[in-house]
């Protein structure tokens, strides 16, 4: 019920109705949000009677009463979004603290500095989320304090100090804000649900919401939850772990702790945590004991939790947890967030285990991630300059010039450079930044709290400890971050965004004023260029070579999951060797579009091309071709080589000549010496060459209709390659020639017999019989409305749905990047449609010459070869059309196999069956207390 009671409120109360040790406490649900927006900042009339009856409901569990003053209920009021959003809207602890609660709570604590230093930090906490105020005002009262007392450190106050600082404080507040702290905890309460609600709006959050893709209109809900404190003694913890591993995926309890203390110094990670197991313990060499030493009895009811999460949520999980005085509380658990490779092994793990069904472990992994999986690693042979080492919080390299601050990451970045973003720690506000950069490198994190405190005490009582975070975590907000490498924010986010990320690099010191950090005597200015290993944690001066991923093990057991699911077939759009060689690797069943025009850019060979342009009759044009012949089969033979039996599909020539002209003076004089003829020939044919409106104009099978030796030369080369490879390999090449920019049967006829005439000679020639189909590309809506007559002739369609895009909407391809995104603000378009295909519009034509086609030749082999064939929305909508195989990008091999299988698996209504397998209801109504 996420939608309803937000991610945190659906988990507390599914953890609740499963049975795990939850504090009681219940949820305001999304829609109170909506309707508070709606309706101009008011609550629906019945809502304060629903909270005052579940605040009884919770009093009558706990035993306690809200703002009793001998044994008074505090609550926590948290905000939890549909989507996790974490550290982006506000929370208030430890509410429910005024002058006599705060005596019942040193009475029961046993702990007059415990219940003080909480009512301190309650007033801040609220002062600043609920009534607005600037911190720097409470931090200036605490300087103040301690100088009094002629102490060093926050822990080293007495409770008379923290007494007279709550008083202060107050006194501040009225000063500021012209009224007093609320005394009356019904007043607190609803001061910070408004707060809660209103923080749906604020501008970290909107920036979050932009980047993830989150609707406005679902709200937030907030959560009242009685409080648990970890902070109350030496029996007592508090902690965060990971079900498994987050970065490799690997089955271990992955977590950290901290004695005798609060959520907020874990996550502000100014002590160093403790390892939850002694298999960690021993790995990281850590001298703290494990909760597995300190606290065994506690350790296995947690691993019980443990088991019993992923049992009931199938996945895997990142928990929050208290221990108060030798007994277990849950606070949070949510669908962690784990790199890709994490991703990629737990989805392979808990199939293998039984968890989960072999389609859901494929359904669970977003196309995209896989993308990641495919990021080039350092190159290992290249010397590299090693200048710190961090913790490898998100991985792939990541080489860029250095800035200190998110704002000058975007800069640079709009510019067009590629930019490393380092800071001492990321905060929310950095999120544009972190967007921006290529991978961040942050510096605090795994260091110890000498580091702030300047006296290298890890002994430092915890609740002491919070006045030493610094200002960046100040907000409330940002204390729910985790500070410490693989939970801080830095890693947490960059893993969302597939950024690479060393996060703790604890030698590298920053200087943001002076623009530049140093570390063991090296000095890196903004704007130099550095390398991030966020595999290994290094850091690199300088730009490091890099490497292709090496994919196996689990990588390759999806892969043939996928392929096991999949009815679309994959292939990939591939000139050189090294592409063919790199597609064929991921998996590629064949060459879905070769741009032949590719082959004639390359070296010499412009020349020839060239000089077949600029002749000065049909003779001419043919000595040429000759030329270009020879190189045209070499290529077209390696390329059935690395295809070994697999279709190959070539293009004829399709651009306009004029693109393969010079057009400046100096430029056209080197062209006429190198082509050996007259400049005022060069000059002339540019000038015939040139275009209105050149991809309207005289380009694809048009050229081969006005110079059919075009064709004919090509369609050589192709059969030849395939002759000749043939007589070599077993396997015998498929070569499928195929017609661009095509829009009446005519055209394609014409064509068709140029092709055939020539294919009999080299044949004979040959002396064999080839392996050769002709087809065309459907890539104008008129060929979409002839596609039943094209039928008859052409033996195959491959869909060119870059240029069926840019005439469907009559929107030029390469100037729409001008203006679209005006579209996708304004809500014209959601998504830019030569990225992700219109359905609507392209999708529908599409649909028409399938039918058509189809029904003039039956069983008609068809596929799309533009951009959209690697894209996963598109790749759904092929399924859909009933294509035959989608033909993309070689690094976009492997998203294609995986979207195709998830295609077909939505298609079988496997989805539904998944989230029907294991719902369990919550036992609670939508609103109320668990
Ligand atoms: C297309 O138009 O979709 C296509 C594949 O051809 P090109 O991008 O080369 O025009
Ligand atoms: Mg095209």
């Amino acid at each position: 019920m996420k939608n309803l009671l937000g991610g945190k409120g659906a988990n507390l109360a599914e953890m609740a109705s499963i049975g795990l040790p939850v504090p009681p406490g219940f949820t305001l649900t999304t829609e109170v949000c909506a309707s508070f927006y709606e309706k101009n900042c008011t609550y629906p009339k019945e809502l304060a009677d629903q909270v005052a009856q579940s605040l009884a409901l919770v009093e009558a569990r706990t035993g306690r009463k809200f703002g009793d003053a001998s044994n008074p209920l505090l609550v926590s009021v948290r905000s939890g979004a549909r989507a996790s959003m974490p550290g982006m809207m506000d929370t208030v602890l430890n509410l429910g603290l005024n002058d006599q609660t705060v005596e019942a709570l040193a009475k029961q604590a046993n702990d007059r500095r415990f219940a003080f230093d909480s009512y301190r930090r309650f007033v801040q906490m609220y002062s600043d989320v609920v009534l607005g105020m600037e911190l720097h005002n409470f931090e200036k009262l605490l300087e103040r304090a301690k100088q009094r007392r002629g102490v060093k450190n926050d822990h080293e106050l007495l409770p008379e100090d923290l007494e007279r600082l709550v008083k202060d404080y107050k006194a501040t507040v009225q000063l500021e804000m012209g009224e007093s702290f609320p005394e009356d905890p019904q007043e607190q309460l609803w001061g910070a649900i408004g707060a809660v609600f209103n923080s749906w709006m604020n501008q970290r959050a909107k920036t979050y919401r932009q980047l993830h893709d989150i609707p406005e209109s679902w709200g937030t809900a907030v959560n009242v939850q009685a409080m648990v404190f970890g902070n109350m003694g030496n029996d007592c913890a508090t902690g965060v772990a990971f079900t498994r591993n987050p970065s490799n995926g690997a089955n271990d309890f992955y977590g950290e702790f901290l004695v005798n203390a609060q959520g907020e110094d874990v996550v502000a990670g100014i002590r160093t945590p403790q390892e939850l197991t002694i298999k960690a313990r021993k790995s990281h060499g850590s001298d703290l004991p494990s909760l597995e030493e300190v606290m065994p009895g506690i350790f296995k009811e947690l691993s019980t939790v443990r088991k019993q999460l992923e049992a009931h949520y199938t996945d895997m999980q990142d928990i929050e947890f208290t221990i108060q005085q030798g007994k277990l509380y849950m606070l949070q658990t949510r669908t962690g967030k784990r790199t890709a490779h994490a991703a990629l092994q737990i989805a392979v793990d808990m199939a293998n285990e039984g968890l989960i069904s072999k389609s859901q472990a494929l359904m669970r992994l977003k196309p995209d991630l896989i993308d990641q999986l495919l990021h080039p690693t350092l190159d290992p042979k290249a010397k590299k300059q090693v200048i710190a080492k961090g913790l490898p919080a998100s991985p792939g390299a990541a080489v860029g010039k250095v800035v200190f601050t998110a704002d000058e990451a975007v800069r640079r970045s709009k510019d067009g450079e590629k930019v490393l973003l380092v800071r001492i720690e990321t905060s929310p506000d950095d999120i544009h930044g972190l967007h921006a950069a290529e991978g961040v490198l942050t510096t605090r994190g795994g260091a110890p709290v000498c580091d702030l405190s300047g006296s290298p005490s890890p002994a430092i009582p915890a609740a002491a400890l919070l006045s030493m975070i610094p200002p960046t975590f100040k907000r409330q907000g940002v204390l729910r971050m985790r500070a410490r490498g693989m939970t801080s924010h830095a890693a947490v986010v960059a893993r969302g965004m597939g950024r690479p990320c060393v996060a703790g690099a604890g030698d590298v010191r920053v200087d943001y004023a002076a623009n530049k950090f140093s570390v063991g005597g090296v000095t890196v200015q903004e704007g130099q260029l550095l390398t991030i290993d966020g595999v290994s944690g290094e850091v690199i001066l300088g730009e490091v070579p890099t490497v292709a991923p090496q994919l196996s093990g689990s990588f390759g057991t999806i892969m043939s999951w996928a392929d096991d699911f999949r009815s679309l077939q994959v292939r990939a759009n591939a000139e050189t060797p090294a592409d063919a060689r790199q597609a064929k690797s991921f998996g590629a069943q064949g060459i879905g579009l070769v741009r032949t025009e590719h082959m004639f850019f390359e070296g010499g060979r412009i020349v020839a091309m060239r000089q077949m342009i600029l002749a000065a009759d049909e003779n001419d044009r043919k000595a040429a071709l000759d030329k270009l012949l020879v190189m045209q089969r070499e290529d077209i033979v390696e390329l059935f080589r690395i295809m070994d039996g697999l279709p190959v599909t070539v293009r004829l020539l399709d651009p306009p000549l004029h693109e393969f002209i010079p057009h400046s003076e100096s430029e056209m004089a080197s062209v006429a010496r190198a082509a050996g003829v007259p400049l005022e020939r060069v000059r002339r044919r540019a000038t015939e060459l040139k275009e209105a409106n050149p991809m309207l104009g005289h380009r694809g099978c048009r050229l081969a209709i006005t110079y059919p030796e075009i064709c004919e030369m090509q369609t050589r080369a192709i059969l030849e390659a395939a002759a000749e490879v043939g007589r070599s390999t077993s396997k015998q090449p498929v070569a499928e020639i195929m017609v661009p920019l095509v829009s009446t049967l005519e055209e394609f006829a014409l064509l068709k017999s140029v092709i055939e005439k020539t294919a009999a000679a080299v044949q004979k020639e040959q002396g064999v019989t080839l392996k050769y189909h002709v087809g065309t590309m459907i890539e104008l809506p008129r060929a979409c409305l002839q596609a039943g007559k094209l039928a008859e002739q052409a033996e195959f369609f491959s869909f060119g749905t870059n240029d069926l895009t840019q005439t469907t909407y009559g929107l030029s391809r390469d100037d729409a990047g001008s203006f679209l995104p005006d579209y996708k603000e304004k809500g014209i378009v959601e998504q830019d449609p030569f990225v992700s295909l219109d359905q609507a519009g392209v999708g529908e034509l599409i649909n028409m010459a399938v039918g058509r086609g189809r029904t003039a030749r039956q069983g008609m082999k068809m596929g799309i070869c533009g951009e959209h064939g690697g894209d996963p929305a598109s790749i759904e909508f092929c399924n859909k059309a009933g294509l035959d195989y989608v033909s993309c990008s070689p690094f976009r091999v492997p998203v294609a196999r995986l979207a195709a299988a998830q295609a077909a698996l939505k298609d079988k209504g496997e989805k539904a069956l998944q989230a029907s397998t294991k719902a369990t209801k919550p036992r609670n109504p939508a609103f109320g207390p668990w």
